[in-house]
């Protein structure tokens, strides 16, 4: 028979450890500093498990998005609960027995260690925070010279620039309607191809490289139909300065898509559209050099890479 002072040698215990009794019951919840009694006996807990039920538990797609990325996070055991990330926050969502969203890096945000804060309330009703550190990847951006004809002089005055609005619909939270995966809009291959990368710094006729390209644009013949990448609401459906003929799908929970450039839009505000709907056919309006989709993403207010979104390295 192992005596029990070999089993704690083994352990690297001594038998007169002083944290043993903690070390094998825990007192319960809120009991720590408390005397075990006859009404306030020692409970035994697993590492998750308090005396009221379940904590909340968090768990990170991965720990290492670039810029423009996203992090997908669920929340076990938790009524409610919201990401922070550099001071925005971001819904989480009830899911499959879960709370879940996705959290946005933006293309200004510093490269380098950060952490996401997570913050709600767990099943047993009480508050808890989080945070769990994440390391943001800096990205290379493209860059690209864009010549574009001067203006035709005898066109009717411009249209007030869009970018306002998009912006307010971007940091509106609905109840969410996405469900995983997300689709790209345009099929690629054979004439259909990247012709502008998200992020990308870009001249326009001759002036210096600045700013960020906030969608991918994908090159395709006129006419080729343009999908919605999830379920959601159209909350816009018109023709605007920059973008052309656009449409925006609110995906709830903080996420939204847009699609610009249409030559046709096939969809009306408050249209309720599927995963792969059409939503308009690819075309050449607004500020374009030729025909393509600017598709872009947006998850809590901030634009990131649809392509990254979609293509598996995330972890979602
Ligand atoms: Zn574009």
């Amino acid at each position: 028979m192992v005596s029990r002072r070999r089993i704690l040698g083994a352990l690297g215990l001594a038998a007169t450890a002083p944290g043993l009794a903690a070390l094998r019951l825990l007192p319960g919840a809120g009991a720590a500093s408390a005397q075990p009694g006859p009404d306030r006996p020692f409970r035994a807990v697993a590492p998750l498990v308090g005396t009221d039920g379940p904590r909340a538990a968090v768990t990170l797609s991965f720990r290492n998005p670039f810029q423009g990325g996203a992090v997908y996070l669920s929340v076990q055991h938790a009524l409610a609960a919201e990401a922070r990330l550099f001071g925005r926050a971001y819904a989480l969502a009830p899911g499959a027995g879960v709370l879940e969203g996705f959290v946005g890096v933006g293309v200004a945000d510093p490269p380098g260690p950060a952490a996401i804060g997570i913050s709600g309330v767990d099943l047993a009703g009480h508050a808890f925070t989080y945070s769990e550190p994440i390391t943001i990847r800096a990205t290379s951006w493209t860059y690209d010279d864009i010549w574009l004809p001067p203006p035709d002089p005898h066109a009717p005055p411009p249209l007030e620039p869009e970018q306002p609005r998009l912006d307010a619909l971007y940091a509106t939270v609905t109840p969410r309607q996405w469900e995983l995966p997300f689709i790209i809009p345009v099929e690629l291959g054979g004439p259909v191809f990247i012709s502008g990368y998200f992020g990308e710094q870009r001249s326009f006729n001759g002036g210096p490289r600045t700013g960020h390209h906030g969608g991918t644009d994908i090159g395709a013949p006129m006419g080729t139909p343009v999908r919605s990448t999830n379920y959601g609401t159209v909350v816009l459906s018109e023709l605007t300065l920059v973008r052309g003929e656009l449409v925006v799908v609110d995906h709830g929970a903080g996420v939204l898509s847009c699609y610009g450039h249409l030559s046709e839009r096939r969809v009306a505000v408050g249209e309720q559209v599927r995963r792969g709907d059409i939503v308009g056919l690819v075309g050449s309006t607004g500020l374009s050099s030729g025909p393509h989709l600017h598709w872009e993403l947006s998850v809590g207010g901030v634009l990131v890479d649809g392509l990254r979104w979609l293509d598996g390295t995330q972890g979602f």
